[in-house]
């Protein structure tokens, strides 16, 4: 187990109500990437928090970031398939339509910026003035250097940024990431002006792909994902730091998701197979794509997609 790469395991206590006390959910290996190890997924035995543990440490995390790593590499622009360049900008327009429905303009921060294309949707439509966060420095050099954005190389809470500074802080698919999610959010807290927004999205435990297909969700991403909230625990997490949790919805592609989910499945059946092959090929294709979308677009209108996103406001001081 984990002898191919030199990783530090830690076993630590639920983050949100520091209880050690938990029971074993499932293991699972490294769908996405194929990188060694069996994980395990826990359910913390007093607030129910679902947790990796044990977990690689903060300091041996980053043997499971290759630079392939998705959220790191193509830019918009450099998409090769014109279906995908649209489908990936239209997802960033909805996701300013949607805060723009809360908050008209102002200062904008985006925690885990990665390659700047949502802070690039932001600045270009003349209402934001926008600031990143990104650990990961290729990432957040494409960001800066490509598209002309400010990056705050390093972790949120190492980047010492200004009390009460922001209208809107975004975090894309971050917070199961982190090894110490309250801390981040306190952190947030502390940045929002009064009544400012948090705008965040997390893998959606309550999704149709989560209960259909179990160890197979693309949510569970192991080893990389370390915390799974359900939106009651979010709601809980958020209360704590001085957040009100406002509502949720489905903003981003279902059937992406839905496409990685069922090549877990289907290569757990039979890994090398020219059908599971020629499966994915076929539901990949740009005709099944477009004919995917009333039935996935349902889900994403009763808030079953795979992933959610949460829109919460800091109270006043
Ligand atoms: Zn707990």
């Amino acid at each position: 187990m984990n002898d191919a790469i030199a990783v530090g395991f830690e076993s630590v206590p639920c983050d949100y109500c520091g209880s050690a006390a938990a029971h074993r959910v499932f293991q699972g290996p490294d769908r996405l990437l194929g990188l060694p190890g069996v994980f395990t997924v826990v359910r913390c035995a007093q607030c129910g928090l679902l947790r990796q543990d044990p977990r690689p440490t903060a300091e041996s995390i980053g043997l499971y970031y290759p630079s392939s790593y998705e959220p790191y590499s193509a830019a918009i622009d450099d998409e090769r398939s014109r279906l995908t360049r649209a489908s990936r900008r239209y997802g960033m327009t909805k996701r300013r339509r949607a805060i723009e429905r809360l908050v008209r303009s102002g200062q904008l921060l985006d925690v885990g910026s990665a390659t700047g294309n949502f802070l690039h949707e932001m600045k270009r439509s003349g209402n934001w003035e926008v600031e990143g966060v990104e650990p990961n420095l290729e990432a957040a050099t494409h960001a800066e250097e490509r598209l002309g954005l400010t990056v705050h190389r390093g972790d949120l809470c190492a980047v010492s940024l200004p009390t009460a500074r922001y209208d809107v802080v975004t975090m894309w698919n971050v917070i199961e990431h982190l090894h110490a999610p309250m801390v981040n959010l306190r952190e947030v807290a502390r940045l929002l002006k009064d009544n400012g927004v948090f705008v965040f999205s997390i893998p959606n435990l309550r999704s149709w792909e989560a209960r259909r297909f179990g160890p197979y969700w693309m949510g569970w991403e192991l080893p990389r994902h370390l915390y799974y909230p359900s939106q009651e625990a979010m709601a809980a997490m958020l209360d704590e730091v001085g957040l009100e949790m406002l509502h949720w919805d489905c903003l981003l592609g279902a059937y992406p998701s839905f496409l990685l989910t069922l090549r877990f499945r289907l290569q757990a059946l039979a890994p090398d197979a020219w059908w599971v092959r020629a499966i994915l090929a076929l539901c990949g294709s740009a005709p099944m794509q477009v004919a995917a979308i009333p039935v996935f677009g349902l889900l994403t209108r009763v808030r079953k997609a795979s992933l959610i996103t949460g829109f919460a406001r800091r109270r006043n001081r």
